[in-house]
C-alpha cells in the first residue's frame, strides 16, 4: 500500500501449534483513525501485540512509515522510530508516581535532543486532556483505579509524541471512563495523530474511526468505511447485537 503509515501483508502469530491471526493484511494510512474490531478471542490483541513487537510474529512485509521494517525492528526502538502502544492492561509503572511515568514517556525525545522546556509545555498540555491525572501526579501510579491507569498510560505514550498510537482502550472500564478516554482518542486524532485502535465495543469504535477490519478466527471477516459497515445488516446483527428488520 503505496504512502501508508502502517502496512501489514500476511501477518501470521501461532501460538504453540495454534493460529491465532492467520495470514492477515491490513493498512493504515497517516492521519486515519482506523479499529480492529471482533468477537473474544478473534486475534485482535495477538496483532496489536505483534506489530508493537511483544510477540513473535511471521509477515510476508510489515513496514512502518513506508520505510522501516517491522519484522526487523526490535521492540524497545519502535517507541524511538515514532511507534507506540498503549496496551491492553495498561503497561505502567506501578511502583513509581504518576510524574515519573510521564516523564518516562517523554525520555525517548529527550534522547533526541528535544529541550526540557518543549516536554514541560506538552506535560501541561497533557495534565489539561487529563485532569484526574494532574490530581494525582504524586500519587503512585499503581495505586490509581482501572481507569486511571489506562488514562496514565495513554498519557504516558502521548508524551512521546509518537506518529502513530496503537491503542487497546476500553477493557473493563466504567462507562464514563471509555467516554473520556474516546474523548481523548478523538481530539488526538483531530490533532493530526494515526491512530490503530483494537476495541470490543464495535458500537464506540464505528462511531469514532474512519475505516474498520471485521476479524473472527484470525481472519478478516470484513473490511470497508466505518460508515457503511456501521449499517450492514450482518455487522448489525453480529457485532452491534441489532436483529434485521
Ligand atoms: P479479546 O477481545 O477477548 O481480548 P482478541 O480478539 O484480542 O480477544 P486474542 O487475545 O488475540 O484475541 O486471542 C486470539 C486467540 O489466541 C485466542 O484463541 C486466545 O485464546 C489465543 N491466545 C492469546 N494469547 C495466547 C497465549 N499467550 N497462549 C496461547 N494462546 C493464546
Amino acid at each position: 500500500m503505496v504512502n501508508a503509515m502502517l502496512n501489514v501483508q500476511g501477518l501470521t502469530v501461532t501460538y504453540g501449534g495454534i493460529q491465532a491471526v492467520k495470514d492477515l493484511s491490513f493498512h493504515v494510512q497517516p492521519r486515519e483513525l482506523v479499529c480492529l474490531i471482533g468477537c473474544n478471542g478473534a486475534g485482535k490483541t495477538s496483532t496489536m501485540n505483534a506489530i508493537a513487537g511483544l510477540l513473535p510474529f511471521q509477515a510476508h512485509a510489515a513496514t512502518f512509515k513506508g520505510v522501516i521494517d517491522l519484522t526487523a525492528l526490535p521492540a524497545h526502538q519502535r517507541l524511538s522510530n515514532g511507534l507506540a502502544l498503549v496496551p491492553e492492561g495498561r503497561g505502567i509503572f506501578t511502583r513509581m508516581s504518576v510524574l515519573e511515568n510521564l516523564e518516562l514517556g517523554a525520555n525517548v525525545r529527550l534522547q533526541k535532543g528535544c529541550s526540557q522546556a518543549e516536554i514541560r509545555v506538552d506535560l501541561d498540555k497533557m495534565l489539561a486532556l487529563f485532569p484526574r491525572i494532574k490530581e494525582r501526579l504524586k500519587q503512585l501510579a499503581g495505586t490509581l483505579s482501572g481507569g486511571e491507569q489506562q488514562m496514565l498510560a495513554m498519557a504516558r505514550a502521548l508524551m512521546g509524541k509518537p506518529d502513530m498510537l496503537l491503542d487497546e482502550p476500553s477493557m473493563g472500564l466504567a462507562p464514563l471512563m471509555v467516554e473520556k478516554i474516546f474523548e481523548v482518542i478523538q481530539q488526538v486524532h483531530h490533532e493530526g495523530m494515526t491512530i490503530l485502535l483494537v476495541e470490543q465495543n464495535a458500537h464506540i469504535a464505528l462511531q469514532l474511526a474512519s475505516r474498520a477490519y471485521v476479524m473472527d478466527s484470525g481472519l478478516i471477516d470484513y473490511e470497508g468505511k466505518a460508515c457503511e459497515l456501521i449499517n450492514d445488516p450482518r455487522i448489525r446483527e453480529t457485532y452491534l447485537g441489532q436483529i434485521p428488520q
